[in-house]
C-alpha cells in the first residue's frame, strides 16, 4: 500500500513537473513570436491582408522663363495591375493570354505572373489609353471583372526633344528625376503618391463588407526656370555650328547670364541629346559602335552624353579676363586701342621674381598693339598693363 502510494506520489510529481516544462516552453515560444519576429510577422501579415495600389501623382511642369513655354509635361498614361489569387484557375490562361496579345508581351511571362500566389503582380507600366480601352472591352465582353486593375499614371514628355537637354534632364520608369532640374528639384516637382488599400483575407480573397479605400494623390508644384527658350535656341544654333567649323571633338558650351541679377538666361552644351530617348547614343559615331559597347561601357558613355560641362566641369577662366584688364586700362586712359609697336612681347615677363610664359614662348608675338595682343591673347603684355596701372595709382 505504501509504496504504491510513493510510486502515483512520485509519478504525478513527474507528470506536473513536464506540464510545467512544457508551459516554459510555450511561453518562451509566445516570447520569441511576439518580441522577436513580431514587426516581421506583422509586415507579412499586413502585405498578406491589403492589396494596395499606388496612385501616381502628376509631375509639376517645368516652364521657360517666359512662363509660358512649356519644357516638360507630364501626359496621362494607365498602368495595368493584376492580383493573382483574385483570377479564377479556369480563367488564367485566358487571362494571360488576352494581356500578352493587348499589350504585345511574352505569353509564358505574363502567365506565370498570372499564376503566382502573391496579392499584386505589375503587367505593363504606362500605356496608352487606346491599349487599356481594348482591355476595358475586352473584360466586359469576357466578365472578368476583378483581379484585373487599370489605373490612372503619368508619363513625363519632353516638346523640345534636344532644346535645353542638359538643364532639364529626364526621369526613370518610375517618374522620379534622374538629371538636371528634374532631379535637383524632384522634391518640388514630384508630389505625393496616392493609394487604392483593399482588405483581403489570407487566401488574397477579398473580404465583401471592406470597401476600396481611396486616397488621392497629391499633383507636384510647377517651376518656372531663368532660361528662355529663344535665346536658348538662338546658342544652341550657333554653338553648334562653330563646334562643326572648328572641329571641335570634345564639343562646347556656352552660359548667357544676366549680368545685373546672376539669371541664366540660356546654358548650351553641345554635343546634345534628346530627352525623350535618353538611353539612345546621340551622335552618329556613337551609333555606329553602339552595339559592339558592353553595358559598362554604354553606361559610361551615356552618362558623359548626360554630363552638363557648362556647371560640371571646372574651367580656369584665365584669358577671358584680359577683356576686363583692358576695358580698365582704357577707361583710365592708359592706353589706347590700336597705338603700333605700343607693346613688345619677349616670350614672357618677370613678376615678382617668377618668369610668366607668353602662351607663344617659342615663337614671341613682338610688337603688338592692345587690340593684336587682345586678338594673340599675349600674357606679358596684359601683365604689362595691370603694373603700368598699378605704378599709375601709387605716384
Ligand atoms: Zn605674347
Amino acid at each position: 500500500m505504501v509504496d504504491i502510494g510513493l510510486n502515483r506520489k512520485r509519478r504525478i510529481k513527474n507528470s506536473l513537473f513536464i506540464v510545467f516544462l512544457i508551459f516554459v516552453l510555450l511561453t518562451v515560444r509566445i516570447g520569441w513570436i511576439q518580441f522577436v519576429q513580431g514587426s516581421q510577422l506583422q509586415t507579412m501579415a499586413y502585405m498578406q491582408q491589403t492589396m494596395d495600389r499606388s496612385i501616381n501623382p502628376k509631375r509639376g511642369t517645368i516652364y521657360d522663363a517666359t512662363g509660358k513655354t512649356i519644357l516638360a509635361v507630364s501626359a496621362t498614361v494607365e498602368t495595368v495591375t493584376i492580383n493573382p489569387t483574385n483570377i479564377s484557375k479556369e480563367n488564367k490562361e485566358k487571362v494571360a493570354t488576352a494581356l500578352s496579345n493587348i499589350f504585345e508581351l511574352d505569353y509564358e511571362t505574363v502567365l506565370k505572373k498570372v499564376q503566382k500566389h502573391t496579392s499584386i503582380e505589375t503587367i505593363i507600366k504606362k500605356v496608352e489609353k487606346e491599349k487599356t480601352d481594348e482591355l476595358r472591352e475586352w473584360m466586359e465582353t469576357n466578365q472578368i471583372t476583378i483581379g484585373i486593375n487599370i489605373d490612372e499614371d503619368t508619363k513625363r514628355y519632353y516638346p523640345y526633344n534636344n532644346l535645353a537637354s542638359h538643364v532639364i534632364g529626364f526621369c526613370g520608369v518610375d517618374n522620379q528625376g534622374l538629371d538636371g532640374i528634374e532631379v535637383t528639384y524632384d522634391e518640388i516637382l514630384k508630389g505625393t503618391k496616392g493609394k487604392i488599400a483593399k482588405i483581403s483575407d489570407g487566401t488574397g480573397g477579398t473580404l465583401l463588407d471592406e470597401e476600396e479605400r481611396y486616397t488621392p494623390a497629391v499633383d507636384g508644384k510647377d517651376i518656372v526656370l531663368s532660361i528662355n527658350m529663344s535665346a536658348q535656341a538662338i546658342v544652341e544654333k550657333y554653338l553648334k555650328q562653330a563646334c562643326i567649323d572648328n572641329k571641335c571633338t570634345d564639343g562646347g558650351n556656352v552660359i548667357v547670364m544676366n549680368p545685373k541679377t546672376g539669371d541664366i538666361l540660356a546654358m548650351a552644351t553641345y554635343p546634345d541629346y534628346n530627352l525623350n530617348e535618353p538611353y539612345e547614343p546621340n551622335t552618329n559615331e556613337l551609333k555606329q559602335i553602339w552595339e559592339t559597347l558592353s553595358s559598362g561601357e554604354k553606361t559610361s558613355k551615356l552618362q558623359q552624353m548626360w554630363r552638363n560641362k557648362a556647371i560640371a566641369d571646372s574651367y580656369e577662366p584665365g584669358s577671358t579676363f584680359k577683356l576686363l584688364t583692358a576695358s580698365a586700362a582704357l577707361e583710365e586712359g592708359i592706353t589706347t586701342t590700336d597705338k603700333k609697336g605700343e607693346f613688345s612681347c619677349t616670350g614672357g615677363i618677370e613678376v615678382a621674381g617668377v618668369r610668366i610664359r607668353c602662351w607663344r614662348y617659342y615663337r614671341p608675338h613682338g610688337s603688338q598693339s592692345l587690340r593684336e595682343a587682345l586678338m594673340n591673347s599675349c600674357n606679358p603684355v596684359f601683365i604689362g598693363l595691370r603694373s603700368k596701372n598699378r605704378k599709375r595709382k601709387i605716384l
